[in-house]
Order: C-alpha cells, then sequence, then structure tokens
C-alpha cells in the first residue's frame, strides 16, 4: 500500500485511474514541405475532426448550457468551412509550400484583423470567434488534445498545481477528482473541484510521482489522503465512508425544491458562485435559487485577446436567460495578483496581490472597464443582473464605478437599446479598509458581498495563495469575526442586504452564526447547496 498525504481541499471519496496533466507545446513554426497534396489531405482531415467536435460540443450545450451558447458553436462550425477562409488557408499553402499549421495560423491572424478593424461591434467580436476556430484546427493538426485529457474514461487529474487560464480549458466531464503536488485551499483548482462537487487534494510535494501514472488512487477529499493498492482494512474503510456519501447525498436530494427558510421564518438567500456559463447547468441541477458570484474573469482567462463588447454580453446573456429572471451577480473584471492574463501586459510587480488588480484595472482603463459595463447592462434586459465591483477600499472608487455606470446607461439609452435601469450594484468586502467605512458605503450600493478569501487574506497578512501559510491563515480568526459581524450590522442599519461568496459561505459551522450576524444570503459552489440549504431549514435564532 502507498499512502500520500495532502491537504484535503474539496469533500468526497473516489476510485480512479491517475492521470498526469499535459502542457501542450502550441507554438507554431514554417517548415518548407515537399508534398503540398499531402499537407493538404492533412488539412481536411483536421478540418473534418473540427467540425465534429464542434457539433458534438453545441449539441451539449444545448442540453446544459443553452441555446444561446449552443449557437455559437454552430456558427463556429459553420466558419470552419467558410470559403474564403478556407481559399486564404490554401493559397498560402499552395504560395509558400509551407506546412498546414502555419497556413492556418497565417489565415486566422488575417482573418481575424480584419474583423477587428471593422466599424461595427458585433463584427468585431467575431475576431476572437476566428482565432478560436484556427486554434481548434491547429489543435487538431498537432494532435494536441483540448483539455489536456487525452482518455476515454473518467480520470483522476494530478498536477504539480494548475493556472487558471489551465482550469478553465479543461474538460471538466472526464475528471473525478483532483491531486496536485503544490496549492492550497485557495487555488484555482482546488475552487474548480468545490464547483463541480468533486474531491481534491492538494499539497501533496514530491510524495505525487509521475511513475504512478495509471495507477488506481483511492481519494479522500476530506482526510486529504490518496491510497494505492490499499491493504484491506483501509479497503474496506474507504468503501464504508463512500457508502455513508452515497446515502448522505440521497438524504440531501430530497432538499431539492424546498425553500431556503430558517425554523423560525427566516428567507436566506443560498446562491452559486460560477466560474463560467457552462456552470450554470450544475447551478440548475443542484436547485440553486441564484448565483451570488459569476467571476467574469473566466472570459478573459480563457481568451487570447480582450473578450469583446459582444463576446461578454452573449455570455452574460446567456447566463441571465438560463436563470430565469432568478437573481444573478456578475462580478466585474477581477484580474491581478494571482490571476494572470498574457495580453494585459501587466509589468511584475514586487507586491501583486497589493498591486494592480480587479477595480484599479479597471478604474484606470476604461477602454477595457466600458465595454464590460456595456454588456453587464445590455444583458440586464435578458434577466436579474446585478453588477458587483471587487477589491473596493474606498467610497471614491465606488462614486467613479456608479458614474461610469451612469454614463452607460445614457449611451445605451441614445442607442435605444433596451436594459434595466433598476439593475442592482453592489460591492465586494474583501479589504479591511471597506469593512471599517461600510456605513458610508452602504449609501452608495443596493448590496455588499464579503469576499471571504481576499478579507481573511488582507486582514491577517498571509498570502492566500501560499501552502507554506495554510496553518495562519485563520479564517475563523477572531479578527475576521469581529469584521465580519460589523459587516452585516452596518448593512442592516443602512437598510441593504449583505452575503457572503467566499469560501466560508459554504462552511457548515458558520452557516447560523452568519443568519444570526444579520446576512441573508450565502453564495457557494453548486455541490454545497443543499447541504447549507438543509442547515438553513434546521435553524432557528
Ligand atoms: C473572495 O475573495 O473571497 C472572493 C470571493 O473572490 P476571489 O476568491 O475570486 O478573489
Ligand atoms: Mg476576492
Amino acid at each position: 500500500m502507498i499512502l500520500m498525504q495532502g491537504k484535503g481541499v474539496s469533500k468526497g471519496v473516489i476510485k480512479g485511474k491517475l492521470y498526469f496533466f499535459q502542457r501542450p507545446d502550441t507554438t507554431v513554426a514554417m517548415r518548407q514541405v515537399e508534398d503540398v497534396e499531402a499537407e493538404k489531405q492533412r488539412l481536411a482531415q483536421a478540418q473534418e475532426t473540427t467540425v465534429q467536435q464542434l457539433n458534438i460540443l453545441a449539441e451539449k450545450a444545448r442540453e446544459d448550457a443553452g441555446e444561446e451558447i449552443a449557437i455559437l458553436f454552430d456558427t463556429h462550425a459553420m466558419f470552419v468551412e467558410d470559403e474564403d477562409y478556407v481559399e486564404c488557408i490554401l493559397s498560402c499553402l499552395e504560395e509558400e509550400g509551407c506546412n498546414a499549421e502555419y497556413a492556418v495560423q497565417m489565415a486566422g491572424e488575417q482573418f481575424a484583423a480584419m474583423f477587428a478593424a471593422m466599424d461595427d461591434a458585433y463584427m468585431q467580436a467575431r475576431a476572437a470567434d476566428i482565432r478560436d476556430v484556427s486554434q481548434r484546427i491547429l489543435n487538431n493538426l498537432m494532435g494536441i488534445v483540448e483539455g489536456g485529457i487525452d482518455s476515454e474514461e473518467p480520470i483522476i487529474l494530478a498536477a504539480d498545481d494548475l493556472a487558471p487560464s489551465e482550469t478553465i480549458q479543461l474538460d471538466k466531464s472526464k475528471i473525478l477528482g483532483f491531486v496536485t503536488q503544490g496549492g492550497s485551499s485557495n487555488s484555482h483548482t482546488a475552487i474548480l473541484a468545490r464547483t463541480m462537487g468533486i474531491p481534491a487534494i492538494c499539497g501533496l510535494g514530491d510524495a505525487l510521482k509521475a511513475e504512478y501514472a495509471g495507477r488506481v488512487a483511492y481519494l479522500d477529499g476530506e482526510t486529504g489522503s490518496v491510497v494505492l493498492d490499499p491493504d484491506e482494512l483501509t479497503h474496506a474503510q474507504i468503501r464504508e465512508k463512500y457508502n455513508k456519501q452515497q446515502e448522505m447525498k440521497e438524504i440531501l436530494a430530497t432538499m431539492k425544491g424546498q425553500e431556503d427558510v430558517t425554523l423560525d421564518g427566516k428567507k436566506i438567500n443560498v446562491y452559486c458562485n460560477i466560474g463560467s456559463p457552462e456552470d450554470v447547468a450544475a447551478v440548475l441541477n443542484n436547485d440553486g435559487q441564484g448565483i451570488g458570484l459569476f467571476r467574469s474573469e473566466f472570459l478573459y482567462l480563457a481568451a487570447n485577446d480582450y473578450p469583446t463588447e459582444e463576446e461578454q454580453f452573449q455570455a452574460y446573456k446567456a447566463v441571465a436567460s438560463a436563470m430565469g429572471g432568478k437573481r444573478v451577480i456578475i462580478r466585474t473584471l477581477d484580474i491581478g495578483a494571482d490571476k494572470q492574463v498574457d495580453y494585459f501586459d501587466m509589468k511584475k510587480e514586487e507586491n501583486p496581490a497589493l498591486g494592480v488588480r480587479a477595480i484599479r484595472i479597471c478604474l484606470n482603463r476604461p477602454e477595457v472597464f466600458k465595454p464590460q459595463l456595456r454588456a453587464l447592462y445590455r444583458a440586464s434586459a435578458y434577466g436579474k443582473v446585478a453588477i458587483m465591483f471587487p477589491m473596493i477600499t474606498s467610497v471614491w472608487e465606488v462614486k467613479e464605478c456608479k458614474r461610469a455606470c451612469q454614463s452607460v446607461m445614457k449611451e445605451l439609452t441614445a442607442e435605444g437599446i433596451p436594459f434595466d435601469p433598476e439593475t442592482e450594484i453592489g460591492i465586494m468586502i474583501e479589504t479591511p479598509s471597506s469593512v471599517f467605512i461600510a456605513e458610508d458605503l452602504a449609501k452608495y450600493v443596493d448590496f455588499f458581498s464579503v469576499g471571504t478569501n481576499d478579507l481573511t487574506q488582507y486582514t491577517l497578512a498571509v498570502d492566500r495563495q501560499n501552502a507554506k501559510l495554510d496553518k495562519f491563515y485563520d479564517p475563523y480568526h477572531p479578527a475576521l469575526m469581529a469584521l465580519l459581524a460589523h459587516i452585516a450590522k452596518s448593512a442592516n442599519e443602512a437598510g441593504i442586504w449583505a452575503g457572503i461568496c467566499g469560501e466560508l459561505g459554504a462552511d457548515p459551522k458558520m452557516t447560523e452564526k452568519f443568519i444570526e450576524m444579520g446576512y441573508t444570503e450565502l453564495s457557494m459552489a453548486a455541490g454545497r447547496i443543499l447541504e447549507t440549504r438543509k442547515l438553513v431549514c434546521e435553524s432557528e435564532m
């Protein structure tokens, strides 16, 4: 028996084969070829595979994520065979006598540049679609497996650690659980695992060896243990825990359709955190009553260039419509620090967590902020959208954000574009300064949502990403409890509502305390909804 001990960061017991994440080399070089016809055939084959993949994605989206996203994939499939685009690839192949990869890259760049230069916002948005389609064809030419998983059966994904942009690309239907050498309970792998409701263990260090690839592992996301070849006793213990887990799942399933109301009649909104429109399926499956945090960064992390207003609008609209009138709180761009995006071309910083990130980028760069706000307001016509600003530290920031909102609403009105003028505006409370001026901030917004992950980091001066500091990262610290109570009190006195959208929102030890403090919303990974609902329904103040 081999026992590896790490830190359990997402609960659940699972058995599966270990598969090591593969980072593809996607650089394309020009190569002269002797047989141009053979290159054309390779190209045709890659195009055919691409169309098939896109058709499957469209079908899947139709079932899980809605018609809007499905149509996007249909359009991509059509573009693969677009006459002008194919003509452009073929003439590059013939004139240069080069490899198909290079020709696809050149044609993709050329078309993307052409669309990006158009006046019409909708046509500009097509540039990113073309890049996306070209990348898919390239992947097929180079044998790169999208989502980094080349396995027919579902697996346990092993890695050193995964970057946010990597977690975005993963084919999640193939993942049973995660094990990583590095990472902490706040790493993106951990957050993703909790969103998916599957076990994850991080911080395994060198104990997790590449030679274990393909071996069957037993994960316990609660205790943090990973076992290969368990002895009889261990096997029996794992089986018993697995059976209990399945029984609990059945009990929790009975909570679907029930209202989130305490024994003494207090209504609590139990909402979900999502990272992309794909996650809406899990929200609906778990009967989430709204979305308390849509991390809009996904659009930026998954792209090779700034997502356009139109692309963003389509994504927000898809989520708002899929939620059918239930509240969808979309957080404006929160990158910087650990979430880096190449094309933002940000300079290296000494203290990135205290640096140019989140609302600071948006307020410094209206050309980035404005398209997102326009997209958000446009999407507000299709559901109950609320806008939330991250990393607020001062009143002037909120005033500037609101000025930007006003100016966008004015523009949309002048252009005759529909939007909801009553769209709620909220802020994340995740810095100590925002807690201390909560009474003032409350005058300008409709709600507060507490980001306990960052609030813990900034209050305790502990880097949330540093696994070595895990024992110092204490979200139950009395200082945090005092701040949390103060936030709810300030909100209630000002007549606005307050919720929790950091990881602590799903903590069963905190559910009743939060309600007692005066919070009326708790937002969490979809997999935690029913458990929290059960706790809410059993609590009494
Ligand atoms: C938080 O800080 O608690 C939060 C919800 O935001 P993120 O984890 O995305 O920084
Ligand atoms: Mg945060």
